[in-house]
């Protein structure tokens, strides 16, 4: 899968990095940093990321079957 976030919107809440913490994580200049092609083990945590997230900056792109 391929994710993308608009760094335009996301104001650093965090939802996601609790959600999917595999994928999503603050540096250490608590800018959000996430993985662009996770593994799609992890595609529901991803989609739950996305939805939790309150600007809706998370985009999620499963891999073509
Ligand atoms: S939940 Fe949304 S706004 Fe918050 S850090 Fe993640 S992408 Fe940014």
């Amino acid at each position: 899968m391929r994710i993308t976030v608009d760094m335009n919107l996301c104001e650093s809440h965090g939802q996601c990095v609790f959600a999917a913490p595999e994928i999503f994580s603050f540096d250490d200049e608590d800018h959000l940093v996430h993985e662009a092609a996770p593994a799609d083990a992890l595609l529901d945590k991803a989609e739950k990321a996305a939805a939790v997230c309150p600007v809706r900056a998370i985009t999620v792109l499963p891999a073509a079957s």
